[in-house]
């Protein structure tokens, strides 16, 4: 198949229609669909301006109203766990924010009307996060739901969003509002399909956490109308509309029988024929390694430290992230744990780490490279990764984000190895894949950021739905990468992870092994998922699924034809 965009697909003139977009969660699901509420009505001019006798009443009805809002919304948070809870928390605090409030009262004190107000302060705010760019720019989407949920308070419509239904439903969708996919009962909505997002987006997070089988980028969605029968198949990447009964039935039992084939995995992983392979997970705190040790996670595989600095407008002191680390290292008493330093700039910008003013900050002064500007955070940071280390007794591994040459590899391996620990960097830059051979002179071990690695060697950029299909990691190019660093861990016998999001799509994970990957880190809730996968397969049909995989020309065809692979073994 030729195709350079997801796209529409029919089996034939009456066969049903089969649309095509990014998987990002597996498992398969049929059930009528269902769409958001349609969009609240937002005013942006009044008839007359209001008298200023009745302003400071004008500015009561905003404040009650956008506490009603946050209200909802911590309760939805409190009934809520994990990501879910703290996306739900975020989009509440955003209501109860002091700059908005202050924003919205001084257009009233200017005249508008509370609703109008609102949607002004709301725009100033939005045009002020999608300047900065990157991860900030994503919280656009939390402010236009706020600005909605509070419009509709004030002025008596229903709350946008998505009722959860009473019958079994597929939500399809634009795309979602992290408080609307964050609020989901997984009992009712047991799909979602969206025309935008990628695979790393706010809807894939939230799904992968609820288990819901999950495609995104779907071509062709929106002419799908609400009421019919669609079948949505995570691994496929596909939503079937009106498919043959008995035979989605007969598919939605076999992912049914795979998912409680998962129930009792206990790791540690291994192929069918007792090939190693470490999965590990990704976390960003003490509370996310417990769930990750409860989900038989062998250890952590990226620790993404600057998550926790993320709220800060100062660098924490050194005894705070090593009370922070300890949580972590206290959860895999003896296991490998991965701590990646500051991964500042670009979608994730650091108040006192980034700079404000650069032009293209993918490109810019982000993980490994802040310390060309203030090298003190690396020092400090490495120092509170020793203190929690030896307040544990753990032997953490620390590698670096974004690192491009040689040399900076050999400064950081040196800082690392002085403070007694294990150095590494991770591959995202594809210089670094390149030249893995002479990287890992000075290194350790490497771990692939296939996110990352992705948006480098295809030139896409990550948070686009629009190039979803070029940050797709089933690209060849992008494995292609994987091979020769991994190749290159082999010569020498050190070990090359993949802790992007690549690591974890269960037959995917049979490529990258059969590429020669040594670990595999994902989320906790996907650990199951490929350590299972990998107790059915044997390390050489890995061997030759990673061969057609790297032979196809496209994501679409790299899959179907490792899947023919795997069936047929
Ligand atoms: C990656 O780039 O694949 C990665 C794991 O890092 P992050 O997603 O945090 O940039
Ligand atoms: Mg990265």
């Amino acid at each position: 198949m030729s195709t350079t965009h997801p796209d529409v697909t029919s089996t034939g003139a009456d066969g049903p229609v089969v649309l095509t977009g990014t998987p990002v969660v597996p498992g398969v699901a049929l059930g009528p669909v269902i769409r958001p509420h349609g969009a609240v009505q937002l005013p942006t001019e009044d008839a007359e301006p209001v008298a200023e006798a009745d302003r400071a009443a004008e500015k009561e009805r905003f404040t009650a109203a956008a506490e009603v809002v946050a209200g909802r919304l911590t309760e939805r948070a409190a009934a809520a766990s994990g990501v879910s809870s703290a996306v739900l928390q975020t989009t509440a605090d955003l209501a109860k924010d002091r700059g908005l409030r202050s924003t919205v009262e001084q257009r009233i004190d200017a005249g508008a009307s509370a609703p109008v107000a609102t949607v002004g302060a709301a725009q100033q705010f939005a045009d002020l996060f999608a300047s900065l760019g990157g991860l900030m720019a994503e919280r656009v989407t939390d402010v236009n739901d706020v600005r909605d949920r509070i419009v509709a308070e004030l002025t008596g419509q229903s709350e946008p969003g998505v009722t959860n239904p009473d019958t079994p439903s597929v939500l399809l969708a634009d795309d979602l509002a992290p408080a609307d996919t964050a609020g989901l009962d997984p009992a009712r909505v047991i799909a979602l399909a969206t025309r935008l997002g990628g695979s790393t987006s706010h809807t894939a997070i939230i799904a992968r956490q609820l288990g819901l089988p999950c495609v995104v980028a779907v071509g062709g969605l929106a002419d799908v109308p609400e009421g019919a029968l669609v079948l949505v198949d995570g691994e496929e990447g596909t939503v079937t509309v009106d498919p043959d009964q008995a035979d989605a039935q007969a598919r939605v039992e076999a992912a049914q029988a795979a998912a409680a084939a998962l129930a009792g995995y206990t790791g540690p992983a291994r192929t069918s024929d007792g090939h190693a392979v470490q999965v590990l997970a990704n976390v960003q705190d003490g509370a996310g390694a417990q769930a990750a040790a409860a989900a038989h996670a062998e250890g952590v595989g990226l620790l993404r430290t600057e998550l926790a600095f993320l709220g800060h407008s100062e660098e924490p002191s050194v005894e705070e992230q090593a009370q922070g680390y300890r949580g972590v290292f206290e959860a895999f008493p003896g296991a490998k744990v991965v701590v990646r330093t500051l991964d500042a700039g670009s979608d994730k910008p650091l108040a006192f780490a980034t700079p404000a003013d650069e032009a293209n900050p993918a490109l810019g002064v982000r993980g490994l490279r802040t310390t060309r500007l203030n090298p003190g955070i690396l020092t400090r940071q490495l120092d509170a990764v020793k203190q929690a280390a030896e307040a544990t007794g753990a032997t953490p591994w620390v590698m670096a984000p974004m690192v491009s040459t040689v040399a900076e590899a050999a400064d950081f391996a040196a800082a690392v190895r002085e403070r007694g620990m294990v150095p590494g960097v991770m591959v995202e830059v594809p210089s670094v894949a390149l030249l893995a051979d002479r990287f890992l002179q000075h290194l350790d071990f490497l771990s692939i950021g296939t996110n990352d690695l992705s948006q480098y060697t295809l030139a896409a950029d990550r948070l686009s739905g629009d190039l979803a299909d070029l940050t797709d990691p089933w690209q060849p190019a992008l494995l292609r990468m994987v091979q020769l660093t991994a190749e290159a861990g082999q010569r020498v016998g050190k070990p090359v992870g993949v802790c992007g999001e690549a690591a974890a799509d269960p037959l995917l994970a049979c490529v990258l092994v059969g590429l020669g990957i040594t670990s595999l880190s994902c989320a906790a809730s996907s650990v199951a998922g490929v350590g299972a996968k990998l107790g059915t397969v044997t390390l050489d049909t890995c061997r030759r699924a990673a061969e057609v995989a790297l032979a196809a020309d496209d994501p679409q065809s790299a899959r179907a034809a490792v899947r023919e692979v795997l069936d047929a073994a």
